[in-house]
C-alpha cells in the first residue's frame, strides 16, 4: 500500500500546488443606489446564485450574459460574510511563514473602499483581518510557548508607478528589491511594530485619513492610486536552533479600473491613467497567467504593483481578488470589463433581462416574466 499511498500523496500535492497558485476570484455587487440614477433605469446586473450573476447584453436585448466565479456576494451580503468566506481562511497561513494577498478591484464607486476599509459601523476586510491576526497570535502563544510572535505594519501607495510611504509623508519614490531568498523587500519603507489591534488603529487611521483628504484636493488621487497595507508576522523559536519564519499579508485597495480614455481625461490625468493602466493591465495579465496555468513567464516585473506583490501572488501564496461591481447602467461598460477580467466562465443566454415584461404575452414569455419577478429582478 506504500506506493499507492505515495501516489495518492503525489496526486494531492499536484492538485494542492495547482490550487494554491490560483487566485481565487470573488465578485461583490453593491446595492443599487437610487440617487445615482437620475433616469431610474433600474439595475443592469443581478445575482443568480452563490457563484453566478447575469448582466444585460447591450449588443442584443434578447440575451443576457451569465458569469461564473469562485464566489458571488450579492447586494445583501454583509461585511462579515465577505470576510468569513473570502479572507478569514487565509489568515492562519501568515502565522506559518506563508504569504497572502487580498485585493479589491473594480470601477470607482463600486465599493472597493467599503469592502476593504468599511466604516465604523460596518468595518471591512482590513480591520477584521488585523483583529484576526492578533486573535490567532494570542491563541497560539497561549497554546505553546516555544514560539514568539511579533506583528508589524507598513502602509504604502503606488501612484504614477511611484512607491510612496504613507507612514512617512514627504518620502520619495522607494525602490523594490529582491533578496537572495526571492523575498520582495522595500528598503527604507517604514515598519511599525504593533502590540495590539488598538495599536494598529492608532497608526493606520491617521495615515488613511491623510490619504483620503489629500485625494479630494488632488483630483481624486485615491481613485487613481493603489493603497497597500502590509501586515507582517514574524515567528521566532525561543529555544535553539532559533528558527525564524516571516509571513506577509497584503491588503490592497486598487485604483479604479474604469477606462479613463472614455471619460475624456486630459493632460496629467491622462498620464496618471496610463500609469494606472500599466499596473492594472499587468495585474490582469498576471492573474490570467496564474489562473489559466498556461505556463510561461508570469510578467510580474512589468509593473510596480505586480513586482511588489510577486512573492505574495501566485506561487505558494494565498491570493483572493474581490471584484466590486455596481448595478446602475452608468457603470455598464466598466462592469462588463471588470467581469470579463474576473470570470471563470461566461455564457450567453437567450433571455431578455429588461424588456421582457412588455413583450407580447405568449405563454412561454408570460411564464418566464413571472419567474423573473419572483426572483426580484424584473425591471421596467
Ligand atoms: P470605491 O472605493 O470602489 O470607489 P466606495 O467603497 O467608496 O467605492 O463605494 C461608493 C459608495 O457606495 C460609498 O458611499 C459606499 O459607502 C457605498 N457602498 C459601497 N458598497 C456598499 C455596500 N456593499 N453596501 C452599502 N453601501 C455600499
Ligand atoms: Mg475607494
Amino acid at each position: 500500500w506504500t506506493s499507492e499511498m505515495a501516489q495518492r500523496v503525489a496526486v494531492n500535492d499536484a492538485a494542492g500546488s495547482k490550487r494554491t497558485a490560483r487566485v481565487r476570484v470573488a465578485v461583490r455587487l453593491r446595492p443599487y443606489m437610487d440617487k445615482q440614477d437620475e433616469k431610474s433605469e433600474g439595475p443592469c446586473v443581478r445575482g443568480l446564485g452563490p457563484q453566478t450573476l447575469e448582466i444585460v447584453n447591450w449588443r442584443n436585448a434578447t440575451e443576457t450574459l451569465q458569469y461564473q466565479f469562485d464566489v458571488f456576494h450579492g447586494e445583501q451580503s454583509t461585511q462579515q460574510e465577505v470576510f468569513l468566506s473570502s479572507v478569514k481562511p487565509i489568515i492562519p497561513h501568515i502565522l506559518n511563514g506563508q504569504n497572502a494577498s487580498v485585493f479589491a478591484y473594480g470601477p470607482t464607486g463600486a465599493g472597493k473602499t467599503h469592502t476593504m476599509l468599511g466604516s465604523q459601523e460596518q468595518p471591512g476586510v482590513i480591520p477584521r483581518a488585523v483583529r484576526e491576526v492578533f486573535h490567532l497570535v494570542r491563541t497560539q502563544v497561549k497554546d505553546q510557548d516555544e514560539w514568539e510572535f511579533s506583528v508589524g505594519m507598513s502602509y504604502l501607495e503606488i501612484y504614477n508607478e511611484k512607491v510612496l510611504d504613507l507612514l512617512s509623508p514627504n518620502s520619495q519614490d522607494l525602490p523594490i528589491r529582491e533578496d537572495k531568498d526571492k523575498n520582495i523587500i522595500i528598503p527604507g519603507l517604514t515598519h511599525t511594530s504593533l502590540s495590539s489591534f488598538s495599536d494598529f488603529h492608532t497608526h493606520f487611521v491617521p495615515a488613511s485619513l491623510n490619504r483620503t483628504t489629500a485625494s479630494t484636493k488632488l483630483n481624486q488621487r485615491s481613485s487613481r492610486s493603489h493603497a497597500i497595507l502590509l501586515i507582517k508576522v514574524v515567528k521566532c523559536q525561543r529555544v535553539p536552533p532559533h528558527r525564524q519564519q516571516t509571513g506577509k499579508l497584503y491588503l490592497v485597495d486598487l485604483a479604479g479600473s474604469e477606462d479613463n480614455r472614455r471619460t475624456g481625461n486630459q493632460g496629467i490625468r491622462l498620464k496618471e491613467s496610463g500609469a494606472i493602466n500599466l499596473s492594472l493591465f499587468t495585474l490582469s495579465k498576471v492573474v490570467d497567467c496564474l489562473n489559466t496555468g498556461t505556463g510561461g513567464r508570469v510578467p510580474y516585473r512589468d509593473s510596480k504593483l505586480t513586482r511588489l506583490l510577486q512573492d505574495s501572488l501566485g506561487g505558494s501564496a494565498h491570493s483572493v481578488m474581490i471584484t466590486n461591481i455596481a448595478p446602475e447602467y452608468k457603470y455598464y461598460f466598466d462592469t462588463f470589463t471588470a467581469l470579463n477580467f474576473a470570470a471563470k466562465s461566461k455564457q450567453i443566454i437567450n433571455r431578455p433581462f429588461v424588456r421582457e415584461t412588455v413583450m407580447p404575452p405568449t405563454n412561454a414569455a408570460g411564464k418566464r416574466s413571472r419567474e423573473e419577478q419572483d426572483a426580484g429582478g424584473s425591471v421596467e
